[in-house]
């Protein structure tokens, strides 16, 4: 998680940005070195769109961020306090050469982090990570002339708004006020509570929000997973509200909460918002959606029926990003509630991915608990097991692909191996020497026993 990183591996950024401990590794020395080199990358005289979510330290991050950048010669525009998906949102339609956010996500409340944005919004591709990376190991700083550093910090103070007009004119607004639910929001006290609310006052909900202050110890860890949202969705359901809202510290997940108090999974959410977009928004061209390998394969089963095609892709999104803007998709998502619609933006985007779930009510006019209870119900077992390195996990996963290969396999990332009644993925994690196991069946006996198949074939090996 954003651990420095030993000096061999020179790898400064994991799956999403570089991430770390508020003043053990995030230091502002550290933060320093980092924007030295971000600010290096980028042509002088770039203009790049700097903002922050409101995680402790953050403060002294986001300055020590553009001290170090206004003396590499580019031009900084900072917008404060925004979501990562507007953020993202404003420097795709605006003359900005990238940007940078200071966001550590849905890290627990110590960390903060540092993530790099291109011209079109998206997270800097691995190479340009790279290229990075190299700049700050070798220090070759581009340290212009005194002469040539004029420019004042530039104040940007629109980007919530613009984010929130830009999914109102993607949606049916009539359709959609003419139902005035009930929604309950949970922004983790992070920056989510500056839009979402808004967002949903413009579309006439009757909005509760909880967690809502910006507060710098949150009132509950930022990872929007069931065990840190039952007290939220104990509130959904004794208001009776239509739905919950959460999300993580930088907004870009959304995880519903339907309205006998249920926490959905995201990739379910997401099948029943591809179905949307299919059938009550007619965007069927191309037929594919984006996902990771950690989704289950229920999004292949209930997809197929609409025609859809599940292109699987290894976990990160800027994976699924890449991807989508390179062969095109009607959607993409993570099984952890990040999803992203082409139309708006090809991120992770919470506030839209809300706006398309209360269309999707408001036209089928059915709760979102049935439309939850269509689906199967599947035993899920997520878990991990440490591992030395990254060559004991490769092994693994060779010998799990020799057992299991009169099955369906995807190697993208790890294994996952698919048959009719359980599916499960075997792959090293990006942050951490573990080994994250995912099983999914039709009963809770077939998944133990499936997942102590597997976890006895790794553990025989590593002994
Ligand atoms: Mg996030």
């Amino acid at each position: 998680m954003g651990v420095p990183v030993s000096a061999t591996s020179k790898k400064l950024f994991g799956t999403d940005g570089v991430r770390g401990v508020v003043n053990k590794w995030l230091t502002p020395e550290q933060v320093t070195r980092l924007a030295l080199a971000i600010g290096s990358f980028f042509k002088e005289g770039s203009k790049l769109l700097v903002g922050r979510d409101a995680r402790a330290g953050n403060s002294f991050i986001v300055n020590s961020v553009i001290s170090a950048l206004l003396s590499t010669g580019v031009k900084v525009y900072y917008a404060g306090l925004a979501p990562t998906p507007a953020l993202q949102y404003y420097v795709k339609h605006h003359d900005f050469d990238g940007g940078v956010i200071v966001t550590a996500s849905h890290n627990p409340p110590e960390y903060s982090g540092i993530k790099v944005i291109m011209d079109d919004g998206i997270e800097a591709p691995r190479d340009v990570e790279s290229e990075i990376e190299a700049i700050y190991w070798e220090l070759k700083f581009r340290r212009p002339s005194w002469s040539t550093l004029g420019g004042d910090i530039r104040r940007v103070d629109d980007v919530n708004e613009f984010y929130i007009k830009g999914i109102l004119d993607l949606l049916d607004i009539e359709r959609i006020r003419r139902q005035k639910m009930k929604v309950v929001v949970d922004p983790g006290n992070n920056v989510g509570s500056l839009t979402t609310p808004k967002l949903l006052r413009a579309l006439n909900m009757k909005v509760t929000v909880v967690n809502g202050d910006l507060s710098h110890i949150p009132d509950r860890p930022p990872e929007p997973v069931p065990e840190n949202l039952q007290e939220t969705a104990s509130i959904v359901k004794a208001l009776k509200a239509d739905l919950g809202i959460a999300h993580d510290g930088d907004a870009d997940r959304a995880i519903f909460i339907d309205d006998g108090g249920r926490v959905i999974p995201g990739d379910r959410s997401a099948i029943l918002l591809c179905k949307h977009i299919v059938k009550n928004r007619g965007e069927t061209e191309p037929s594919r959606v984006v996902t990771a390998v950690s989704s289950s394969t229920l999004v292949e089963d209930l997809l197929r029926k609409y025609g859809i095609e599940v292109i699987w892709t290894r976990v990160g999104s800027i994976d699924i990003s890449r991807t989508m803007t390179s062969i095109g998709a009607i959607a993409g998502f993570e099984e952890n509630g990040g999803f992203m619609y082409p139309r708006h933006q090809y991120v992770r985007d919470g506030a839209m991915a809300l706006g398309l779930m209360l269309e999707f009510l408001s036209t089928e006019r059915r709760r979102l608990s049935e439309l939850y209870d269509e689906m199967p119900k599947r035993h899920i077992i997520k878990t991990k097991i440490p591992i030395k390195n990254r060559e004991e996990a490769l092994k693994a996963i060779e010998v799990l692909k020799v057992q299991y290969r009169s099955k369906r396999i995807i190697d993208v990332d790890g294994i996952k191996v698919i048959d009719k009644s359980y599916w499960f993925l075997v792959r090293p994690s990006g942050t951490e020497p573990v080994l994250r196991i995912f099983v999914e069946s039709d009963t809770e006996e077939l998944a133990k026993n499936i997942y102590n198949e597997v976890v006895s074939t790794i553990k025989d090996l590593l002994r």
